[in-house]
């Protein structure tokens, strides 16, 4: 089957960046370098970065996260095929599910497009509860939404817990519950 490479038209997409083995810090600061380098792409801006706790086994380091803002014509899948593409040259094998991993790379939002292939979710099927994705994408686009209109900052308000912090920001910095209208 051919898969169809470039769309028309430029879309704003929002990828998802983790990292918690092999200097998690550099490891992020690698993708973002790979991702400047994507074809048929414009790099927008990336977030702060973030500390995170681990999702499922929690005997694995903490995570650095953060999130990236592009305009690309590639459709969603060479855009998946790519970020697969950017991870396997990184270094990164298939571990444990939810287990460590040096470098994850996630399509979170492809302009207002909602896909379900084997391959593919969009919008990304975790993000609504995620702090460490919903928190750096709101920094970079504070009005972001879902397909279906949902606001992500509505999202972040019904977050049990936040954990997330911005590396940048000192013990008391960044965004904790308060600010987030709790
Ligand atoms: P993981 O390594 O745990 O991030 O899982 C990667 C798998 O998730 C790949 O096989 C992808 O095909 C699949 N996947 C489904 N939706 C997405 C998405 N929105 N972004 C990245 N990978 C996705």
């Amino acid at each position: 089957m051919k898969v169809q490479v470039l769309n028309q038209d430029v879309t704003e997409v929002f990828i998802g960046v983790g990292s918690n083995l092999s200097d998690p810090e550099y490891q992020v600061r690698q993708a973002f370098k790979a991702l400047q380098a994507l074809p048929e792409t414009q790099w927008g801006a990336a977030s702060d970065l973030y500390h995170s706790r681990p999702q499922g086994p929690q005997n694995q380091p903490d995570f650095v996260n953060a999130v990236v803002r592009l305009k690309t014509r590639l459709t969603p899948i060479a855009l998946l095929r790519a970020l697969q593409r950017i991870e396997r040259e990184q270094g990164k094998v298939k571990q444990r599910h939810w287990g460590e991993r040096l470098i994850d790379l996630d399509i979170l939002l492809y302009g207002n497009t909602t896909l379900q292939t084997d391959d593919l979710i969009i919008p990304h099927p975790f993000m609504a509860q995620r702090d460490f994705v919903l928190l750096p994408l709101l920094a970079l686009s504070p009005k972001a939404a879902l397909p279906n209109g949902v606001l992500l900052a509505d999202l972040a308000k019904q977050l049990d817990e936040v954990f997330v912090k911005p590396m940048s920001a000192d013990e008391n910095g960044g965004l904790i519950p308060e600010q987030l209208g709790k």
